[in-house]
């Protein structure tokens, strides 16, 4: 690559190790006053025998290096982020102060339980917290992730069949949800069952009562659902599982649509993970390192993966694992610094606020919705929504080949991250947007403005939107190659000595 702008270089440009030169340094070492020792006598056969290959460069250099990395990228503090399902909300920075405090930073999991007192109640603080949003019994904060959650939740439901003399062998999800729920399905060793929704975007109840028999374990639902509903039916589906020995489990990924409104405990769910990134505002982990406590009723607390936070009649907290637990799911207790943030968020907000953060991303969505009628888009299930709402762009593709991908590439130009695209599967082009609760009303009226734009875009040039996006660190990337195929390393110079 040639470096056409040195002060500035696109994300394509000069890598690190490509740049400066062997004589610049960062750090010039003093003058060695100790005896030298051999490497290779101290570490035996582990020496390494030629020097690591680092870039030659300035510390002014490295500085601008990660600055420019981390403009690239996009992110909530970059703008607007209404990705569907995945709540892309905004973390407030009290958060990452308190997880910074140095009592909670410097402490280790390994110290002794009466050093690190504070910590466990905070744990136990957080495990109270997420019992009562949940209306459930006991929780766990060890899963890193919801699809970890999941996979917690649903071994201990399997633990519960086996212990009870019928392991089972089927799990029930509906074709709404998240990829993760069957994938789930299958590592836990059990079928899927896939129930179908009804015209109205819910779980088809003659459907479910067709597929319940003695060998379902569990049924895994998410409510409010990927198409931002709410199942009119929840109590009979509960009722209806239960009748046949099965279990409940609510992939409450999003809990943020209900947070004090309706809990799934009392909706008659067993079991439930908690995504503390899409809930209570924690960095996303990329699949970890984020957290996915999960929730039980009393009759499976026992089989919870230990240990968890107890505290004992003299107010001391310990840790314990539970009797029949499934064992541990991750290592420690957990990622700790994201559960004090999430801690602090409950705290700061109290009950009530909570409360105003369910009805304000309700609110937030039905707005975008409403803005969205008579458009180029359809609304897919045109009901009151929860947190998100689906659209379909069908009749968008029909009347300018314009595809909804291509809307997508189109939306970084204007500064906005993409919505979820072609996801819940049973929508037409589909177009999931989540606004979340923190967005100011003139930001959702951009938003609204930006897709019309499009939409007259691509009626006038849809060859545009096809070749978008123009203003990215990168343009329209191979997809599947990135995925399939990806090529991340770095390999040296012929001029340096690997
Ligand atoms: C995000 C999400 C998951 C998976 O959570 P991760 O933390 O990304 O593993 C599962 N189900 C639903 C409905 C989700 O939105």
């Amino acid at each position: 690559m040639s470096t056409t702008d040195p002060v500035r270089e696109p994300l394509t440009g000069t890598l690190i190790f490509e740049r400066g030169a062997l004589e610049s340094r960062c750090v010039e070492a003093p003058v060695l006053d100790v005896p030298p020792v051999s490497l290779g006598e101290v570490l035996g056969g582990q020496a390494r025998t030629a020097p690591p290959v680092l870039p030659h460069v300035t510390e002014v250099e490295i500085a601008r290096h990660y600055e420019h990395l981390a403009s690239a990228n996009f992110g909530v503090d970059s703008g607007f982020y209404p990705l569907g399902s995945c709540t892309m909300k905004y973390n407030p920075k009290v958060d990452e102060w308190a997880c910074r405090l140095p009592g909670f930073a410097g402490i280790h999991p390994y110290q002794a339980e009466e050093t690190v007192q504070g910590a466990l109640e905070l744990m136990w603080g957080l495990q109270e917290a997420l019992a009562e949003v949940s209306g459930l019994t006991a929780v766990t904060l060890q899963p890193a992730a919801g699809a970890h959650g999941e996979l917690t939740g649903l071994l201990a439901i399997r633990a519960y069949h086996t212990a009870n003399g019928d392991p089972r062998r089927r799990v029930l999800v509906p074709d709404s949800a998240h990829g993760t729920n069957p994938a789930t399905v299958a590592m836990c060793g059990y079928e899927v069952a896939q129930v179908p929704s009804d015209g109205r975007g819910g779980v088809d109840l003659e459907a479910l009562t067709r597929l319940l028999d003695t060998d379902v374990a569990a049924i895994m639902l998410t409510n409010p659902n990927t198409l931002g509903l709410f199942d009119e039916n929840i109590l009979a589906i509960t009722e209806a599982v239960h009748a046949v020995g099965a279990l409940a489990y609510c992939d409450g990924a999003n809990l943020n649509a209900i947070l004090g409104k309706s809990r799934p405990g009392d909706a008659g769910f067993d079991v439930m993970h908690i995504n503390l990134h899409k809930t209570f505002g924690t960095p996303h982990g990329g699949g970890g390192p984020g957290a996915g406590p999960v929730a039980v009723t009393e009759a499976l607390a026992a089989y919870l993966p230990g240990p968890v936070v107890v505290r004992d009649d003299v107010g001391a907290f310990t840790l314990r694992t539970p009797e029949r637990s499934i064992g541990r799911v991750r290592s420690f207790l957990g990622n700790f610094g994201i559960l004090v943030r999430a801690y602090t968020y409950i705290r700061a907000l109290g009950g009530s606020g909570l409360t105003a953060v369910a009805e304000q991303a309700v609110l937030s969505a039905n707005y975008v919705k409403e803005l969205m009628r008579d458009s180029a888009w359809d609304i897919a299930y045109d009901r009151t929504c929860m947190h998100e709402f689906v659209l379909s762009g069908g009749r968008l593709r029909k009347e300018t080949g314009v595809r909804t991908l291509d809307v997508a590439k189109r939306l970084l130009d204007h500064g906005v991250h993409p919505p979820t695209v072609y996801f819940p599967l049973i929508v037409d082009e589909a177009l999931m947007i989540e606004p979340t609760e923190t967005e100011g009303k003139a930001t959702l009226d951009g938003f609204a403005a930006v897709l019309r734009a499009i939409a007259e875009e691509a009626l006038a040039d849809p060859g545009l939107l096809q070749s978008a996006p123009y203003t990215t660190p990168v343009r329209r990337l191979d997809e599947a190659g990135a995925v399939k195929s990806p090529d991340l390393a770095w390999r040296p110079r012929g001029d340096v000595d690997a």
